[in-house]
């Protein structure tokens, strides 16, 4: 299933995305299903079951008749992890690292598909990273990686931009956390329709010229460790979302840097989950 929030005369509601449109998941299921992605989550495999069931019992909206949102707008936490990608270590001149590099993105709101990066005046330096995210849907405390993809709901696609001249001041938090700067979807692709999240093509086109074009089987530490490793530290919750790392090609290693601009539009496919796609304008 592709689970999406959307949005039709400005309310809210879950649905499925089918090829005739998206079937509305409180009306399918008479009420049942919330119409909250968070709280949809939070009723666990049993919730998705109930979703699969309803999905005939309603026809679809047509897409031009809706919006397409962020599929979570407020993850209770938005985790990314750095240098996961042999690649991308190796063209920041970085080694391989021995543990994740964890940081939190603070971001106020994720952003959907469509919706704007603003560039924030006061940086010149802002990146984009095309990655893997994972979406947990169930309390995972000290799990095991043997387990670990028990815990997972789902994937979506993130674009964790990032402003570099904060990032190399300040850190990761501050440098990835400006306002817009975490696009989020379009859709959670149910772990069901995806057996092996460790072999996904991932590209990311910068205004048609593709910037970066690698394969989630390049993941230094894979989603297993990583979900035992972080669920050690702290639980992970149905809505968190761990943005799984960036390959190589991100803007400020490349000669000459290209940083994002307004009138760009930054552009990430991950095989099996589709494509976000999100215009960037000046803040
Ligand atoms: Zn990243």
């Amino acid at each position: 299933m592709q689970l999406v929030t959307y949005e039709r005369n400005n309310q809210r509601s879950t649905g499925v995305l089918t090829d005739a449109g998206v079937v509305d998941l409180p009306s399918a299921s008479h009420g049942t299903i919330p119409g909250d992605m968070l709280r949809l989550l939070q009723g666990g495999a049993a919730m998705l079951a109930q979703a699969r069931e309803a999905l005939g019992a309603d026809s679809p909206i047509p897409l031009a008749d809706i919006q397409i949102k962020a599929p979570i707008a407020k993850p209770g936490k938005l985790l990314g992890i750095g240098l996961n990608y042999a690649d991308h270590a190796a063209e920041g001149g970085r080694k391989k690292p021995d543990y994740p590099l964890i940081f939190a993105k603070t971001v106020p709101a994720t952003i959907g598909m469509g919706e704007a990066i603003h560039l924030p005046p006061v940086s010149q330096m802002v990146d984009f990273e095309g990655e893997l995210a994972v979406v947990i849907g169930t309390l995972a405390r000290a799990v095991s990686a043997r387990d670990a993809l028990d815990y997972v709901a789902g994937y979506t696609i993130c674009n964790d931009v990032s402003a570099r001249d904060y990032q190399r001041r300040s850190g990761h938090t501050p440098g990835k956390s400006f306002e817009t700067f975490a696009p989020l979807g379009p859709v959670i692709v149910t772990q069901d329709e995806i057996p092996d999240p460790h072999a996904l093509d991932i590209r990311t086109v910068v205004s048609g010229q593709e910037m970066q074009h690698s394969n989630t089987k390049q993941l230094i530490f894979r989603i297993p460790y990583v979900i035992e490793y972080l669920s050690h530290i702290f639980p992970l919750e149905p809505g968190d979302v761990i943005t799984t790392g960036t390959p190589s090609g991100v803007g400020a290693y490349r000669e000459p840097p290209r940083f994002l601009k307004a009138g760009d539009t930054v552009r990430i496919e991950v095989e099996g989950i589709g494509v976000l796609e999100n215009p960037v304008v000046a803040g």
